[in-house]
């Protein structure tokens, strides 16, 4: 099929979504329409799920919906940044920040504050964090300048941490994130050789738990092979 055939198709398509969508707004009530638009705004959730949240929130009763309300409300209002490890919480510092029991001179550098939870969840982990708020982007404008990398380089100036461990995703975004931190910590002690020498590591790659070899992809499979350790 030719490709302005596509195109029209596609424009047409879109047109009648966007002439539905008007219909619909017209027929209902303007307060189930904004529910439904601010739904539609999260990551995730498309018309449908919206609409289905709006519509289960009518039967839900009034008190339940006042506490929800003001919970969104009070999402931001009662939090902060941590202005050292960026992540969010009541107070600056953070409750990891100001526990005198964790390490300081391990930092785990994430993508977002979730990544802190999931982490944490684990047990695993003692030392401090450094939370990016995003990974490189290009394609949707996000350069180093709009991540906190210029806070990590100048927490890694101060001398105290021994180990980074870059735990951004391993997809590309993250993968190229996680080289150019690493390359700009470089450029940093050679230009200043003061500077500690830190060690920069990565999450291991490999098969999750439970999975099987028979339907791991390729690249899973020669990851968790690079990643083997000793039995
Ligand atoms: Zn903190």
């Amino acid at each position: 099929m030719p490709l302005h055939v596509i195109y029209e198709r596609a424009l047409r398509l879109v047109t009648v979504k966007v002439l539905i969508k008007k219909m619909m707004m017209q027929i209902l009530p303007k307060s189930i329409g904004n529910l439904i638009d601010s739904f539609e705004k999260l990551p995730g959730i498309g018309p449908k799920s919206a609409s289905r949240l709006t519509f289960y929130l009518l039967h839900v009763p009034q008190n339940m919906l006042d506490a929800f309300g003001q919970a969104v409300i009070n999402l931001k209002k009662n939090t902060v940044y941590c202005s050292n490890c960026f992540n969010v919480g009541e107070s600056d510092p953070c409750v990891i920040c100001s526990d005198p029991g964790r390490e300081e001179d391990v930092v785990c550098v994430v993508e977002n504050p979730i990544n802190i939870l999931n982490l944490e969840k684990t047990g695993k982990f003692r030392g401090l964090y450094h939370v990016l708020h995003g990974v490189i982007d290009p394609l949707n404008n996000i350069g180093p300048d709009e991540l906190k990398i210029t806070e990590l380089l100048a927490r890694t100036r101060k001398g105290k941490i021994k180990e980074l461990i870059i735990a951004t995703n391993p997809n590309m975004e993250g993968e190229a994130t996680a080289m150019y931190i690493k390359r700009e910590i470089i450029n940093q002690k050679e230009n200043n050789p003061v500077i500690r020498r830190i060690d920069i590591t990565r999450l291991a790659n490999g098969l999750p738990i439970g999975a099987d070899l028979e339907y791991a992809d390729e690249i899973t499979l020669s990851k968790a092979i690079e990643g083997r350790r000793v039995f």
